[in-house]
């Protein structure tokens, strides 16, 4: 199974994509995650990407889509993918297609988490994750049960994204509905997007998930 993970910022896509890799051994492909690590080693794509990144502006289609590429390239045929983050403009959809054809997959499920725009500052401020796992927490909606200590890994630092703050999220949310929300219509002529109630409680946002799932 292949699926799209569509959102604005804080949305619950990398929280709900954690607990389908639990759940259904699929893999996670978060455009966000690669492109932080890059950034993180100094590649020549995170330094191109950095200071894109802070703005809150989108990186261009040529380097996302080619890390997604790559991952695809790396993974067993039979292991099913979950694209977090990805696509973000036309130009993705347009490419997605193109590598998911080269590499034999077919795409099963857009599914969309709607969550309304004042909630999705809170949920990006409050965010923050493990430093040695990189499980998500937020600071009143998901704490660890052990203040201070990771429920997954048992680590004691964490840390905060710098583009998590209120006046980049806006840009980002400015960015979503620019450049993301208007792929919907494409997916919708084939008859495969499916909307959850991102605003409700994690584990029932992962419950109409798991439904969505078990209709194919
Ligand atoms: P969030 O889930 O909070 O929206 P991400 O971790 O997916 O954030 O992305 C963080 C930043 O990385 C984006 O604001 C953008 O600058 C860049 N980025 C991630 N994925 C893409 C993509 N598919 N296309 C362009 N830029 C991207
Ligand atoms: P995205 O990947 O779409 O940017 P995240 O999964 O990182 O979003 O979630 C953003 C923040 O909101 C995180 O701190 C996460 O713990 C929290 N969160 C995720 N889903 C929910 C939910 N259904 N209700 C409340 N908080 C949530
Ligand atoms: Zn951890």
């Amino acid at each position: 199974m292949n699926i799209i993970l569509l959102g604005p910022p804080g949305a619950g896509k990398g929280t709900q994509a954690g607990l389908l890799v639990e759940h259904h051994g699929m893999r996670q492909l978060s455009t966000g995650d690669m492109l932080r690590a890059a950034v993180k080693a100094q590649t020549p794509v995170g330094l191109e990407a950095k200071a894109v990144m802070e703005r809150g502006e989108l990186v261009s289609d040529a380097i996302v889509s080619a890390l997604i590429d790559d991952e695809l390239a790396a993974m067993g045929a039979d292991v099913g993918a979950i694209f977090d983050g990805y696509p973000r403009t036309e130009a993705q959809a347009m490419s997605l297609d193109a590598i998911l054809a080269k590499h034999d997959r077919a795409l099963d499920f857009v599914i969309e988490l709607m969550v309304d725009e004042e909630a999705l500052v809170d949920r990006v401020e409050g965010r923050y994750t493990c430093a040695s796992c990189g499980e998500g927490y937020h600071d009143r909606h998901k704490q660890p049960a052990v203040d201070g200590v990771c429920d997954k890994c048992g680590g004691t630092e964490f840390k905060r994204r710098p583009d998590d703050n209120a006046e980049t999220v806006r840009t980002r949310m400015a960015e979503y509905r620019a450049k993301t929300a208007p792929i919907l219509p494409f997916y919708e002529a084939r008859g495969i997007v499916q909307r959850v109630d991102g605003m409700a409680p994690i584990e029932d946002v992962t419950a109409a998930i798991e439904k969505v799932l078990a209709s194919a």
